[in-house]
């Protein structure tokens, strides 16, 4: 049992200011993944921050037409809210593809973007890690590696990102609104996680004392051609091995505008602005999705423990394109793939 003190901030600026200036201090919210982490010894914070009660738990319309995810809204609250269900149900369908119920309804949606990494590696004390423990190795690229990256890795790490959510806000092209002891800015979705470089311990663009306050989601939703798929060990709960989040603006039978990002093949959710353009004009047609999967895979470096996943993604991305054009999204109660 490590030591550490417990406040409860009652405003953003307080928040802030009590993170400033103290390197292990963390804010604390739906704790799904930070108290696990302190249990495994993993996280050592001195200090933690609780921000459950500051007024960031609502979804607001935005003067653009979008609509604005506070940062304390909960997984489930998000997933269930009229709004997003009808303007945004990808993004509702990635949250239902993600966790339980129950890890649902106390996961936020700050704390889903900053959740860690799942490989089993970075958990085990007892192992190297240049995640936990900057120098030490990375037993994953020659080990266990079914849940590991394909693209965007490094020599230091291979690890994944593990959310849903956010694989459907980078599709989406979401904003991340933060607060700090600068002052507030945005960052856009696709600068917001980062890759592992020589640095896998740093996982976002977020400062120290920085404070996620909200997401804010673009007028275009892409509810009428859209999909989530993913593709795990088990339909229950478990992460994901690939998954794919597509949306497409047709006109009639041709694609005027597509986004495609996926999660399980890389430390941020993927997008590859390429494989859209490749789409553009084209037909909505299996020929076209599978040259936009050789484009967003054309990087792919996997490792002996997850060389299997370069296909798998490539089924996933024109099977998830395939149902978006059909206009009938996967399931995530009925999780049989059309
Ligand atoms: Fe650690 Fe990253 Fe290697 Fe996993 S993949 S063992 S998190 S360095």
């Amino acid at each position: 049992m490590r030591p550490f003190t417990y406040t409860k901030a009652r405003d953003v600026g307080e928040a802030v200011a009590e993170l400033a200036g103290d390197e292990s201090a963390r804010f604390i919210a739906g704790g799904t993944n930070l108290l696990d982490l302190m249990k495994y010894d993993v996280e050592r914070p001195t200090r933690l921050v609780d921000i459950t009660g500051l007024p960031l738990d609502r979804i607001e319309e935005t003067d653009e037409g979008g609509l604005s995810i506070g940062a304390m809204v909960r997984n489930t609250d998000i997933a269930y809210d009229p709004r997003i269900e009808a303007h945004y149900p990808l993004l509702s369908s990635a949250l239902l593809a993600g966790a339980s119920p129950q890890l649902r309804n106390s996961a936020t949606t700050g704390g889903n973007l900053r959740q860690r990494t799942r490989c089993s590696y970075f958990y085990d004390t007892a192992t190297p890690c240049n995640k936990r423990e900057p120098g030490t190795g990375c037993p994953a690229k020659t080990g266990f590696a079914r849940y590991h990256a394909i693209l965007g890795a490094s020599e230091r790490c291979i690890a994944t990102h593990p959310s849903d959510m956010c694989v459907a806000m980078a599709a989406l092209g979401a904003t991340v609104r933060v607060e700090g002891p600068d002052g507030a800015r945005t960052i856009p979705f696709d600068a917001f996680h980062v890759l592992p470089g020589d640095t896998p311990q740093i996982e976002s663009s977020l400062r120290h004392g920085e404070m996620i306050v909200a997401v804010d989601l673009p007028p275009a939703g892409f509810a009428e051609n859209h999909s989530y798929l993913k593709i795990r060990d088990r339909l229950s709960y478990a992460f994901a091995l690939v998954s794919a989040a597509a949306a497409l603006k047709l006109d009639g039978d041709t694609i005027a505008e597509a986004r495609l990002a996926m999660g399980g093949v890389a430390h941020k959710p993927w997008r590859d602005g390429d494989a859209e353009a490749a789409m553009r004009g084209k037909p909505a047609s299996r020929d076209t999705f599978a040259a936009a999967a050789d484009i967003f895979l054309a990087g792919a470096d996997p490792v002996p423990g997850n060389a299997f996943k370069v296909d798998l993604a490539r089924r996933t991305i024109v099977r998830a394109l395939s149902q978006a054009a059909a206009g009938t999204p996967q399931s995530q109660t009925d999780k049989r793939i059309q």
